[in-house]
């Protein structure tokens, strides 16, 4: 396993903007550099957002929402709009997962099939949903007709983490422009060259102005202005738990409404009855792929005792054949993590997991040469309080737990602060059920890897997050429900000061 000599990857990039109003625009504030992870040479420079940046940008997306045309349409005409996104999306893939992969690390084999034409999707999908909702209604004896409608809240500042970033960003500002906000985008500092395409993408489609607007820069100055502005409603943020506590106590203080998509420690729970072959590949792909850097990433695997040894040597033998390398070649499977601050964090998991006694049967060091490369590692004989199996590492790095019945694996797949994701694979009908309504997460994938329908909700329980996105889940977030009270006859009136 040796990182390859990154193939120089023929783009040029110019210096990153915010985009408000309509137009790119430099700000006032300071620059940074954003790096190749392959290479951490400076690839361009970001505009640092101040707070008077984010007050533009607000005032902007104000202005669009109180006067503009947006709120005001109908989820039909929003969705011509959608889908133009969605279209120059497609239009636009190759570039857009080439900035993707240059800027994040994630191979241009990922990006560009998964990421990116999933980002469009988002767009289509959400241009239907918004019209496909449907609302309640609650009759009362012929006295009364109650029912609810819906309609747009405001602006809504919307908060995103540094993986898979176009994907991430693409799937709160769909539901939201779909809903009939108007939004500030915050993008992580770490990777924000694909939300910067966008506004050239907004721009094309012909959004009306000031609906969407990005505020590039640091979370806690770009970002908390954004979270103390009184012109935003909404936050809606994905990212580390305890950067979701921080805001959820700054946005108290205007009482915004906010959707927490918050970290894992996700649990893959073998039986010996499951389609092992089938399993080993969902276990290695769950972990590896997107670099580790996968929020829903499996990487508790909960193995049972009687398939321990087999199953072990197989993974074994394929995580060492993992292909780490330059993430422009095509048959790259692993390229190098974000940035030197997040790898040296993975390192010191590599480091925390011998002292705690896990046996290192792969990996465990970082790729010598330039960039961001840690060797995709795997421990064995791993114990559920070490903290390799509590602790969001976030990286190509998956701990086993073995276990000897039922009720032991639910126990250890549920002893964790987290409840983003589990997954199990058994072909006992029963138990599959029986184990998947047992755990505590937001989502169970029984005999599957992580594949989504975009109208299931998605989220996390425990420190994992709160709320729900995805379908109409989405809308009960971006979108204030209203209920209407009609009285149908003459129903008694108490009659004060007569
Ligand atoms: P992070 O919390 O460090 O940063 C996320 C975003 O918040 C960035 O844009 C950052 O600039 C901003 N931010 C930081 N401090 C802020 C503050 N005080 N006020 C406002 N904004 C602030 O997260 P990260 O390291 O970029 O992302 C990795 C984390 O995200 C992992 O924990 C991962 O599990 C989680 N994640 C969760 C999901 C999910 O859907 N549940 C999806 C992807 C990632």
């Amino acid at each position: 396993m040796t990182a390859q000599t990154p193939i120089k990857p023929d783009i040029q990039v110019a210096p990153v903007e915010h985009f408000i109003d309509g137009t790119y625009t430099p700000g006032d504030g300071e620059r940074f550099d954003t790096l190749n992870p392959a290479t951490n040479r400076p690839i361009t420079t970001v505009a640092a957002g101040t707070a008077e940046d984010i007050d533009q940008a607000v005032r902007a997306a104000r202005r669009a929402f109180d006067e503009g045309p947006w709120p005001r349409m109908t989820a039909r005409e929003r969705g011509v709009y959608l889908r133009r996104v969605g279209d120059l999306i497609m239009t636009y893939a190759d570039e857009l997962a080439r900035l993707e992969t240059l800027d994040s690390g994630v191979p241009l084999k990922q990006t560009s099939t998964a990421l990116i034409p999933r980002a469009a999707e988002n767009f289509y999908f959400f241009a239907e949903e918004a019209r496909r909702l449907h609302e309640a209604i609650y009759p009362v004896e012929g006295e009364f007709l109650n029912y609810t409608t819906r309609y747009p809240i405001g602006v809504a500042g919307l908060i995103t983490p540094w993986n898979v970033p176009f994907m991430l960003e693409t799937w709160k500002i769909a539901p939201c422009l779909a809903a009939g906000d108007t939004c500030v985008l915050k993008p992580a500092e770490w990777s924000p060259l694909s939300a910067n395409f966008l506004g050239r993408v907004m721009q094309e489609a012909e959004l009306p102005q000031g609906v969407f607007n990005i505020v590039q820069g640091i979370g806690e100055t770009a970002g908390a202005a954004l979270v103390a502005h009184p012109g935003v409603q909404l936050i809606s943020f994905t990212g580390e738990t305890s950067t979701g506590q921080e805001i959820m106590r700054n946005a108290a203080a205007t009482l915004k409404r906010t959707s927490m998509e918050l970290g894992g420690k996700s649990p893959i729970v073998v039986f010996p009855d499951a389609d092992l072959d089938r399993a080993l590949d969902a276990a290695v792909f769950g972990v590896y792929s997107l670099n580790g850097e996968r929020c829903t990433a499996s990487s508790r695997l909960i193995l049972h005792a009687s398939i321990y040894d087999n199953f072990t040597a197989r993974l074994t033998e394929r995580v060492k054949r993992i292909r780490v390398g330059d993430p422009f070649d095509l048959a790259t499977e692993v390229g190098p993590l974000i940035h030197p601050t997040h790898k040296e964090r993975v390192l010191s998991y590599l480091e925390i997991g011998r002292q705690e006694g896990a046996r290192l049967a792969v990996g465990g060091n970082s790729i010598p040469g330039p960039g961001n490369y840690v060797e995709p590692t795997l421990f064995l004989d791993g114990r559920n309080d070490m903290r390799i199996a509590q602790e969001e590492i976030f990286g190509p790095v998956l701990t086993v737990i073995p276990f000897t019945d039922e009720a032991e694996a639910v126990r250890i797949a549920n002893d964790v602060r987290y409840g983003l994701a589990a997954y199990v694979w058994t072909n006992d009908i029963k138990r599959g059920h029986r184990v998947a309504s047992s755990i505590k997460s937001g989502m169970v994938w029984v005999n599957s890897q992580n594949v989504r329908d975009l109208r299931t909700p998605f989220g996390g329980a425990k420190d994992s997050g709160i709320g729900r996105e995805g379908g109409e889940h989405s809308f009960h977030f971006y979108s204030e429900t209203r209920t209407i009270y009609v009285a149908l006859g003459e129903h008694r009136i108490t009659k004060f000061g007569v």
